[in-house]
């Protein structure tokens, strides 16, 4: 794959290559089809799942809307059990402060459980570079840590990946024996991943919400790695974007089956831990630290925006990106975001500046899918528009699309024009129609990809007059 510094570029050219990769693509699709299938069958058995949708993002509403006393809450309450909580403005911050707990404690080894914030901040690459060992212990991002790759899907990291790939993965770095059955190669990583649980000084963790009232972070999962992670070494450390944050405990009630249901077409995943301390005096186990960094990094930005501070309503379920057709054309790596698909394409142009990500607005084909699926009712689609208006406004297209705009402009406010051009449209496709597609087309580069029908013999208004 060729690299290039420049987003735009590095996303064409991905999507370039990945599209051009049939086999992948319907791979992707059938994986998916599955996926969609049990999730319409577990959202049947709510009484009414519209309601629930409603319900999940009222909860989370109030919680962005509150986030300052929800978030203070949350931290008294941790740190009244003698929990550690780290503010951190940005991932700088968030690095500086993993590192140092890491650094006090003399650790050597870490092994961390599913974290797409952490992700985001790229701690693997510090630690390792510090000298630590770093292991992945979640199944999917196990096997993208062996192949040197970022996560495909920030619910499904490995889902691009065939078995029989996998079983070679593991043939090669593991030494394991040759087998695509997927029980044998899970029980390989779990061999692999049991000896780093024991020996791991630190663990590190995510939140998938964080209870105000009760100062707990909740994580679910279903391989039981993320209890491991939290519970075996002396030294748990959770990393939490602020957003995280539900009211009540009594919310979790509702979160938990509609991030199961809309992640992965479950009723409930398989476990669902509540931390809110280090091991207290009446307890046998647990770590004897815990630390929870609670995130900004560019998050109260979004916060500031009141058309799109509801995308912070997230629960990072993935729903949007399983049936966005963007998503299962160009994959998950080609997006270059921490946050692939719909709603990667909402907040990575406020997390990581609108001029060097706004493209991601256009890989949209604003169908709305993503709206639709959402469980907390994130009007995504319309908020990839106005992205593309706030580009547009601050003159950061390019130099094609504003003289493509002006013109639009010019011909839509003049009928006679509008009326011309269409009638020239039609001569035009006719005189181009034997060299369609071909280098001496003169729109070459939009239709070389692109089939165009025949315009119709009549036009609308023509159809209207006739009817008198
Ligand atoms: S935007 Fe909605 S559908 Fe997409 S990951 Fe977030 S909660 Fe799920």
């Amino acid at each position: 794959m060729s690299q290039s510094t420049n987003p735009t570029t590095q996303f064409q050219t991905d999507a370039n290559r990945v599209t051009a990769d049939v086999d992948r693509r319907s791979f992707l699709r059938s994986s998916l089809r599955g996926y969609q299938k049990t999730r319409t069958a577990t959202q049947e058995r709510f009484l009414s799942y519209e309601s629930a949708r409603i319900a999940a993002g009222d909860a989370k509403w109030e919680a962005i809307e509150n986030l300052d006393v929800y978030l203070a809450q949350f931290a008294d309450k941790l740190e009244s059990r003698g929990a550690t909580v780290h503010w951190c403005s940005d991932s700088e911050e968030a690095r500086s402060a993993i590192l140092e707990i890491i650094k006090k404690h003399d650790a050597k080894s870490v092994i961390k459980s599913k974290c797409m914030t952490t992700e985001e901040i790229h701690l693997n690459e510090l630690l390792e570079k510090e000298g630590f060992e770093v292991v992945e212990s979640d199944l999917g991002e196990f096997i993208v840590q062996l192949r040197d790759e970022a996560p495909y899907h920030f619910v499904f990291p490995a889902m691009h990946l065939k078995k029989e790939e996998i079983n070679t993965l593991f043939q090669e770095k593991l030494k394991s024996i040759n087998t695509d059955d997927p029980e044998e190669l899970t029980m390989v990583a779990r061999e692999v991943l049991r000896q780093k649980y024991l020996s791991a000084d630190i663990g590190i963790s995510g939140a998938n919400f964080g209870v105000a009232e009760t100062g707990m972070i909740s994580i679910t999962e279903n391989e039981g790695n993320a209890r491991l992670t939290t519970a075996l070494p002396k030294v748990h450390i959770a990393l939490m974007g602020i957003e995280k944050i539900i009211p009540r405990l009594e919310d979790l009630a509702l979160m938990l089956p509609m991030l199961a249901t809309a992640g992965t077409g479950q009723h409930l995943t398989c476990y669902n831990s509540q931390l809110g301390g280090p091991r207290q005096d009446d307890e046998s186990d647990g770590p004897l630290e815990m630390h929870v960094v609670l995130l900004d990094n560019h998050r109260t930005r979004l916060l500031a925006d009141p058309e799109q501070r509801d995308a912070l309503r997230c629960i990072r379920c993935g729903a949007c990106l399983n049936v966005c057709p963007i998503f299962k054309n160009v994959g998950g790596h080609t997006y270059g975001t921490t946050y692939q698909g719909p709603i990667g394409s909402v907040i990575t142009p406020h997390l990581r500046g609108l001029k060097d990500w706004k493209h991601l607005s256009h890989s949209s084909s604003l169908c709305g899918a993503c709206s639709e699926t959402c469980p907390v009712k994130i009007d995504l689609h319309h908020h990839l528009l106005r992205n593309r208006r706030d580009a547009a406004g601050k003159g950061q297209g390019g130099l094609a699309e504003k003289v493509l705009m002006l013109g639009f402009t010019i011909v839509m406010r003049r009928p006679w024009l509008y009326r011309l051009t269409g009638r020239l449209g039609k001569i035009g496709h006719v005189l181009t129609k034997p060299i369609h597609g071909t280098r001496i087309d003169p729109f070459y580069a939009w239709k070389k990809t692109r089939d165009l029908d025949d315009p119709a013999k009549q036009s609308f208004k023509q159809y209207w007059k006739s009817r008198k």
